[in-house]
């Protein structure tokens, strides 16, 4: 049977694209080669009783319009505000807890430096004013760095550092923000391009409110079951347990795929929700593409950095000076924690895998969805979501090792001991993933998260275009505009430019 598409992995890019080719009447099959559709955006179950976000835990980016044209609510997706929404500790028990509540910051902030409660107050207002613009652009179906005004640009190539320490002056606060400025990335935020990063992920509305991030009830899977429920409704097949091989090429044009098994797929359009890395280096039969365009490809900068640790613990984490069920934190146990005393903290961490070794101190952000969703766990117990950096893909000391997870994974339990005490003996289980890892578990390329840097030289006009160079061949996932995090757009730009070409084939 010929399909009109086939997409090449149900990351939920690839079920956001077969949802939107099959609402407009297409036969679309998505093969993916896991057995569990979803990518980076899943829920599993490592233990009996758990249910766990195992790689992205957190949503913001999610496009509203998708939400609504796809009528994602009604397929189980719901999505609950973080409130507060940041809460920083430092060693010597203090602490500053941020949320949508003005007067009850600017309370806290006033603790630190009288000049930073107006001076947080502007720097968030200019940060949000870029994100927004950033929102707007984020689903053009042209992207052009130059169209953004001159503020936005000079902030997206920027450091993160220099953007906040231009407002705050106290070294938590300014830590805590310009944090947003390395997620997942490679450069300390001192580097250029972080201002880039920082806004990325100030950019979404999908909890109603610029920048605000929530917990998806269920975990992050819900969303991708959701997006596979509205695709198949709508006639869209998924098979899981299908890994393609290559891509088929006939008469100058994408064709269809081949899967391991030998089995060929037929079809007249395909799109790849693999990374570029894996979509042209690996998948496109050598010789189809130009070495021109090759050599951006083995250029693309996707060296991964950041660690996602997993942990069961047997109660809440205790924090000196705060109860994650008292008033302190208005909402039990809701805010990002985060261990990032101040942005010389975070660059050192940097320069630690620059020379390609773990951070000595690492950065943490810490997630504790279970307060506010018990179902994710057996009864009393908690999970804790620990994202770490930075951790070397490639290290100097040479590859990771089982022993080289478990120091890891030990530095990041002691190293937030410090702040928690009670943590090191709480933890019943762990589930490390060590860039490698993600690459083994989700195809993300040397583990970077974003399927490639989102700094200067990657973002908009200069990450990978939708339509390759391959007439038929379409990218639909995070290596093409606006990139990572769980937003959609990437698949819904393949979407529709495929549909638009698929209307002259
Ligand atoms: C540890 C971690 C934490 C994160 N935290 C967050 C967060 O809290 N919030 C957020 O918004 N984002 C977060 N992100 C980023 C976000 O998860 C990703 O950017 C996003 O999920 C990528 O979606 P995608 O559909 O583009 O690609 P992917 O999710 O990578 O999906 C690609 C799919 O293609 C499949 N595939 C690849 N090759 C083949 C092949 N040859 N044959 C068949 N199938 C194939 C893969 O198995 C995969 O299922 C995080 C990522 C990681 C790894």
């Amino acid at each position: 049977m010929m399909h009109d598409a086939v997409i090449i992995g149900a990351g939920h890019n690839g079920l956001v694209a077969a949802a939107y080719l099959a609402r407009a009447g297409r036969s679309v099959l998505v093969v993916e080669r896991r057995e569990l559709a979803g990518g980076a955006c899943v829920s599993e179950h490592p233990w009996p009783g758990w249910t766990v976000s195992t790689a992205s835990y957190v949503c913001s980016l999610l496009h509203p319009d998708i939400i609504s044209e796809l009528d994602l609510k009604a397929y189980g997706y719901q999505a609950y505000r973080k409130d507060p929404s940041s809460f920083t500790v430092l060693g010597d028990g203090r602490s500053l807890v941020l949320g949508r509540d003005r007067q009850a910051n600017r309370r806290e902030i006033a603790a630190w430096s009288q000049a930073d409660v107006d001076g947080y107050e502007r720097c968030d207002a200019a940060i949000v004013e870029h994100a927004a613009e950033l929102f707007n652009a984020m689903n053009d179906d042209e992207p052009r760095f130059e169209r953004l005004s001159g503020a936005a640009q000079s902030m997206f190539l920027g450091s993160a550092a220099t953007f906040v320490e231009r407002y705050i002056e106290t070294p938590v606060l300014q830590a805590a923000i310009a944090s947003e400025g390395i997620i997942g990335t490679f450069a300390g935020p001192r580097d250029a391009g972080t201002g880039y990063v920082m806004a990325h992920h100030f950019a979404g509305r999908a909890l109603g409110v610029q920048g605000a991030w929530g917990y998806v009830r269920g975990g992050m899977g819900s969303i991708s079951a959701a997006l596979a429920a509205v695709a198949t409704k709508q006639g869209a097949q998924v098979r899981t347990g299908a890994a393609v091989s290559t891509l088929l090429v006939d008469g100058g044009r994408a064709a269809g795929v081949a899967l391991e098994d030998g089995t060929e797929i037929r079809s007249r359009a395909v799109l790849s929700n693999a990374d570029p890395r894996t979509t042209f280096a690996r998948l496109v039969p050598s010789g189809t593409l130009d070495a021109e365009f090759l050599k951006k490809v083995s250029d693309w900068r996707d060296e991964g950095s950041s660690l996602k640790l997993n942990l069961a613990l047997g109660e809440l984490p205790r924090f000196a000076g705060r109860s994650l069920n008292g008033d302190g934190m208005r909402q039990p146990g809701s805010a990002t924690i985060h261990i990032t005393p101040d942005i010389d903290y975070l660059q050192r961490a940097f320069q630690d895998a620059a020379a390609g070794l773990p951070s000595r101190e690492p950065f943490l952000e810490c997630f504790l969805q279970t307060p506010s969703d018990p179902s994710l766990a057996p009864p009393g117990k908690h999970l804790l979501s620990i994202f770490a950096q930075y951790f070397p893909y490639n290290r100097s000391d040479g590859p990771w090792t089982s022993s080289k997870r478990e120091t890891a994974a030990d530095l990041i339990v002691e190293t937030l001991g410090r702040y928690a005490p009670n943590v090191p003996a709480a933890v019943e289980e762990r589930q490390i993933l060590a860039p490698p890892d993600l690459e083994d578990r989700f195809n993300l390329p040397r583990g970077h998260i974003f399927h490639g840097e989102l700094l200067p030289g990657q973002i908009f006009e200069k990450r990978f275009a939708v339509r390759t160079p391959l007439p038929g061949l379409y990218l639909c996932g995070s290596g093409t505009h606006p990139g990572g995090c769980v937003s959609g757009i990437p698949g819904w730009r393949g979407a529709r430019a495929c549909l638009q070409d698929l209307a002259h084939v």
